[in-house]
């Protein structure tokens, strides 16, 4: 039965009540009274119950769904400003006991290189993430109880912070792992962990199943319900997702939602963030070959509907989405992106051999971390390498409530404009300097209070004369 507060994943993720959802949306779809209502019950800007979401994602009618595009962007802009978060992926090892049909890191694939960093090869690779520019990762490894153990994580995760490297110290270390216990949620929050990020790759049990035959992860139950061992574990910011194409989207849709509503009904505070990856070619993986692939209409009304039914809800998009497709959602709710990314182990320092690749899949945006933010500020988008509010304690539901408040944005831009002055200064082409600058001089006028933007004008001045304190 349906039970929200319920611990039981058939309880809080209960398939009848997803099947009642879509049949919901079905029967009302057409119904535009309705619709209309709930966009502007979404205006209100608290969010919507899976059940409304859902009606939304399956409206038809051209008018209304442009609507629901532009509440969305207003909403955007309303909660996170013109800031975008930077950020990039780590690969420390890509080891698998999983036999995941979907992933090039599944155990009877014989001709992917395996590769497991060692401490020194990861210190290398940060320094070559720090020499871009970056001051947020996201850790990402295979499960392999032998090879990737906590300890090993531990180790990264230690070894990562106390890099210091001319002007660069990573400020945040997400971590993307295979569910495990509460004892080791709290060592990696003990370690200094930002966000714990967990794609449930898809709701749906009997699909899960099929699409994940052997090895630890087949246990839908154990990884449907990490982030609640997470939460007890003491990690307030848990990152969510699912793998677009092995699903019905629909179905994940509202899934996802009841996840998000679950955690907030348990726990008080929701996903700090969702990701939105779509299934893609890798080693061994046609992804034509699964047939629930979503075309670029239905991923960008999919962004428009997370972002007004969790509008305090961060969002994510990878390298696995062109330019094109990642300007798009960007207008529609994402908030972080990916930058310069390498999805190979250890190729951040060198390129893959072409007759031994390890990556996990085909990055489709190949540009560097300078063209990312040249091409944002181009939009008139903020890039910012702020990490101040996980450094001040601003996590889990201390976050959460700043942001239903609309108060997150007070120290969120003028973070961002001095952390976009730091990477200028540092490490930006003569072209992103020229632009950067320009842009900076523009967002000052728009902190709000007089007093703060003098302290930004301060700040700004020390920065360009290389007097830096952590913003
Ligand atoms: N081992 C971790 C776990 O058990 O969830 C996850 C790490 S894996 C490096 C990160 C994510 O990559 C997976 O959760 C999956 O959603 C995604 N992924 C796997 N194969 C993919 C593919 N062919 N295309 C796009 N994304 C893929």
């Amino acid at each position: 039965m349906y039970d929200v507060n319920s611990k039981k994943p058939e309880d809080f993720i209960n398939h009848e009540e997803i099947i009642n959802t879509l049949a919901y949306a079905d029967e009302n779809k057409n119904n535009s009274k309705l619709i209309e209502a709930l966009i502007e019950k979404a205006a209100l800007r608290k969010g919507l119950s899976h059940r409304e979401a859902s009606l939304l994602l399956a409206c038809e009618d051209a008018e209304m769904n442009q609507k629901i595009f532009r509440l969305a962007e207003q909403i955007k802009k309303d909660f996170y400003g013109n800031r975008i978060v930077l950020f990039a992926p780590l690969y420390l090892s890509n080891y698998c006991i999983n036999g995941c049909t979907y992933c090039p890191y599944h155990m009877k694939n014989k001709h992917i290189a395996r590769k497991k960093l060692t401490q020194e090869e990861i210190r290398r690779e940060v320094i070559a993430l720090q020499d871009m520019g970056h001051k947020r990762l996201a850790l990402e490894a295979g499960e392999d109880p032998v090879h990737n153990t906590m300890d090993y994580y531990l180790d990264c995760i230690n070894t990562i912070y106390s890099i210091k490297h001319k002007n660069g110290a990573i400020r945040r270390v997400n971590i993307n792992i295979a569910a495990t216990t509460v004892d080791n949620y709290r060592l990696l929050k003990e370690a200094g962990i930002g966000t714990y990020i967990l794609f449930q790759e898809t709701y749906h049990k009997e699909s899960y199943l099929e699409l994940h035959p052997t090895g630890p992860k087949h246990d839908y139950d154990y990884h449907t319900t990490a982030m609640d061992r997470a939460m007890e574990g003491g990690i307030d910011d848990v990152g969510v997702g699912v793998l677009f194409g092995l699903d019905k989207y629909r179905y994940e849709f509202a899934g996802l939602l009841m996840h998000a509503e679950h955690l907030e009904a348990a726990f008080g505070v929701g996903p700090h963030t969702i990701s939105v990856p779509r299934l893609r070619n890798a080693d061994d993986i046609d992804a034509d070959s699964f047939t629930n692939g979503i075309d670029d209409d239905t991923f960008a009304k999919i962004v428009a509907c997370i972002r007004i039914a969790v509008p305090y809800t961060g969002m994510i998009i990878s390298t696995r989405e062109s330019q094109k497709t990642r300007e798009r959602v960007l207008h529609l709710g994402i908030s972080q992106i990916s930058g310069g990314s390498k999805t190979s182990v250890g190729g951040y320092c060198e390129p893959e051999p072409e007759d031994a690749k390890s990556e996990q899949f085909d990055v489709i945006d190949n540009r560097t971390l300078d063209e990312v933010v040249r091409w944002l500020m181009e939009m008139d988008y903020l890039p910012s390498f702020c990490t101040a509010c996980y450094r001040e304690g601003r996590t889990g539901d201390r976050f959460m409530s700043l942001c239903k408040s609309g108060q997150i944005q007070n120290c969120c831009h003028p973070n961002a404009l001095m952390t976009l002055e730091e990477y200028l200064m540092d490490y930006a082409s003569e072209a992103t300097k020229a632009i950067g600058d320009k842009l900076i001089d523009k967002e000052v006028l728009n902190v709000p209070n007089e007093k703060a933007r003098a302290v930004v004008l301060e700040n700004l001045k020390l920065i360009r004369e290389n007097n830096r304190r952590d913003f």
